[in-house]
């Protein structure tokens, strides 16, 4: 089994519960800078301060925050990971490559969660999160394709992508995953 790995895809396509249940059942960290911006904003700390309002418009929060959040994370960290919501930009992409380097690390797989848009609106809908309103949910999607979707293609130059099919059950995913994420 792989032991550092990237999950990519729109918002709506499972990434955090399926890299939440991967990271439990593998024993890996499983880092989701969503899910720690939402413990910043929740604590009402100066970062949590300074990103509430970005995420509330479904806009990307500075790279400079994210990145010292995921520098701390993995410099304390021994053993695999699973990073979840990071990079979101080609920016972040590099310097994610040059803080593996340093850590003498590398990605194994990135795996792309893929959906149709009209099911992805529908699931975030139904979710309830704060930035789940339908306009918002419209801006991170096209916030997503402007500037996440290019680092597909950074991947897969790389040789790294791995596609998923993300509509089905929870189960079902889960299971499309344990079968590609195996040595
Ligand atoms: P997520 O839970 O991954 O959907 O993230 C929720 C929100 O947190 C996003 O819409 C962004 O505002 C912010 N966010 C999460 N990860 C990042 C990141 N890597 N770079 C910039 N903003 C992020």
């Amino acid at each position: 089994m792989k032991q550092r790995l990237l999950f990519l895809g729109p918002p709506g396509a499972g990434k955090g519960t399926q890299a939440q249940l991967l990271a439990a059942r593998e024993g890996l960290l499983h880092l989701s800078t969503g899910d720690l911006l939402r413990a910043e904003v929740q604590a009402g700390s100066p970062l949590g301060q300074e990103a509430q309002a970005v995420m509330a418009r479904g806009e990307l929060v500075s790279d400079a925050l994210v990145l010292a959040i995921v520098r701390g994370r993995l410099e304390q960290h021994q053993g695999g990971w699973l990073l979840d919501g990071f990079p979101r930009n080609l920016p972040q992409a590099e310097a994610l490559d040059a803080l593996l380097a340093e850590l003498d690390q590398r990605i194994e797989q990135v795996l792309l969660m893929e959906l149709d848009a009209a099911v992805l609106i529908q699931r975030l809908l139904s979710r309830g999160r704060a930035d789940d309103t339908e306009d918002v949910i419209r801006h991170r999607l096209v916030v997503y394709q402007e500037q996440t979707a290019p680092l597909i293609q950074h991947y897969e130059a790389q040789g790294l992508l791995t596609r998923i099919e993300a509509s089905g059950s929870i189960e079902t995913i889960a299971e499309r995953l344990a079968a590609v994420v195996v040595d």
